[in-house]
This record gives C-alpha cells, structure tokens and sequence, in this order.
C-alpha cells in the first residue's frame, strides 16, 4: 500500500473534486460548484478551464470578466505548479485511461493491435479546436470534450455522450497505447505548454540508479525521462505530467518530487 501512496494521493485528489461539484449540484455545497470548464469556489473566486475561454475567444463569444479572471488564476497555478499536473492529479480522463491501460497491460498481456500515432499530434488537435471555433463561432471542442462530458455526467448524470468517453477507452485498451492522453488531447497539449518552465518537477540521482528502466515502463509519457541512465538532473520536459508513478516504482530511490 505504501508503495501507491502517490496514486492513492491522486485519486483522492481526483474523486474528491468531482464529488464537491457533485455535492454542489446535489446537496447545495459550496465549495466548488460548477464543472471543470467554469466553477466558483466558495461561490466568490471564479475558476475557468483556459482553453474553454480560448475557444469562447475564438469563436468571437464575449468572454464574461470573471471567465477570463478564472482562466488567469488556473493558468497562473499551472505555469508555476507544473502544467500536466492537471492531467494526472485533476482531470478525471486519467482514470480512464490509466483503467485502459492497466486492461491493457494485465488482461490482454499488451496483446493488441497498435497503430502509430505521433505524441505530435496533440498540439494539431490543439490548432484544429481553435479553428473551429472560429469557423463555426461556437466552442466546438468543448462540446464533445471527453473531460467535460465526463465531468457533466458525473455532476448532473450520465447521458448518450459517455459513448464518447467508452470509445477512448477501447482506442487506449487496443490501438494506441496512452492514445488520448498521451497523443490526442488538445487540453493535454495546451497544459504541456503552460507548464514548460514550472517549478514543480521531477529529480533523477543518475548515482542512485541501476538503470532497471522500470521508471520508463510504468510512464505515461516515456520521453520525459530522457536524462535517465544518462545525466542526474530534473526533468524537463512539459509533458511529464507529475504522475510520480515513476518515483514509486523505482526500487533505487532514484526519482523524487522538487521544487526547483
Ligand atoms: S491529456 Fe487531456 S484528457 Fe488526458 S488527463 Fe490531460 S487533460 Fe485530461
Ligand atoms: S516522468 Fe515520472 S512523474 Fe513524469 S509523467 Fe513520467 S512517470 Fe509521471
């Protein structure tokens, strides 16, 4: 057990916010209400999903000033927090796709049938959701978002749109390994910018190490951990999501958690 501290961190982390807008729209609460595009916490300090407010801007949609104050204040926590930790410590996505993936690895023996898909080809989904907005003036990735889908069906009940987010599932279980979080999502590729220069990251002692590679094996995004067998140093690259799967799998205490 204590070997999953972290992703028992991570999950209650990840449950506890969903509850408190479930709680929100349920029972009144007011904590945090509303979903992960747009919420108010303690019903004064606005919160907005930062590529939500750029597609409402895209799209010629005014955006409101507290909409805009919220996706300043969550941009400002990311760009120093780490931007990808909204991946694997907020976004409910990640259960699904770290799920797909434990399927993967366990049930099928990663017996599957890969296609390749470039770990590129997020930043042009990331382009493509902001050129339809503007072209069809309306937040066109938001409305099929697998994350505010999600989200929505957790907070006000599960609807024909989950099919969205059980099609993820199947392409992440079979065809690409990590496919949505890891090569596909806009929000994904924006967080991976935003949190370029973060100060939150992740130490590699190359002395420590017995260059096992069980750290690659168990990351989401593998390349981030180039400097492993190489050179001690922090990591980074914007893609490592902080998922610290990598720190509580290395049997050598090689990898650690540090503010830089
Ligand atoms: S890559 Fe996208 S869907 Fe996956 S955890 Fe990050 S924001 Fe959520
Ligand atoms: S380098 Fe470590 S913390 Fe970063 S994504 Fe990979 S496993 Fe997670």
């Amino acid at each position: 057990m204590a070997k999953y501290r972290i992703l028992l961190l991570r999950r209650g982390v990840q449950l506890g916010i969903l509850l408190l807008y479930f709680g929100a729209n349920a029972w009144g609460w007011e904590v945090l209400s509303g979903t992960l595009s747009s919420s108010k916490v303690f019903g004064v300090i606005p919160l907005a999903d930062p590529l939500a407010v750029a597609q409402m801007f895209f799209a010629g949609i005014v955006v409101a000033a507290d909409l805009a104050v919220g996706a300043m204040l969550v941009f400002f926590f990311y760009f120093f927090a780490g931007g990808r930790a909204f991946c694997s410590w907020v976004c409910p996505m990640n259960m699904v796709s770290e799920a797909a993936l434990f399927v993967r690895r366990r049930v099928f023996k990663n017996r599957t049938w890969d296609i390749r898909i470039s770990k590129k080809s997020r930043f042009g989904m990331l382009a493509l959701a902001l050129l339809l907005s503007f072209v069809t003036a309306t937040t066109a990735f938001e409305l099929i978002s697998p994350i505010a889908v999600l989200t929505r069906s957790v907070v006000f009940g599960a609807g024909f749109a989950l099919a969205i987010v059980a099609a993820i599932f199947v392409l992440d279980t079979f065809f690409v390994k990590n496919g949505w979080c890891g090569h596909l999502c806009p929000l994904g590729a924006l967080y991976s910018l935003i949190g370029k220069y973060n100060y939150v990251r992740i130490f590699y002692d190359k002395q420590k190490c017995s260059e096992c590679m069980e750290c690659k094996s168990v990351c989401p995004e593998p390349h981030s951990l180039s400097p492993v067998a190489k050179e001690s140093g922090v990591l980074k690259s914007g893609d490592c999501t902080l998922c610290g799967k990598c720190v509580e799998n290395c049997g050598d205490k090689a990898l650690g958690y540090v503010i830089k």
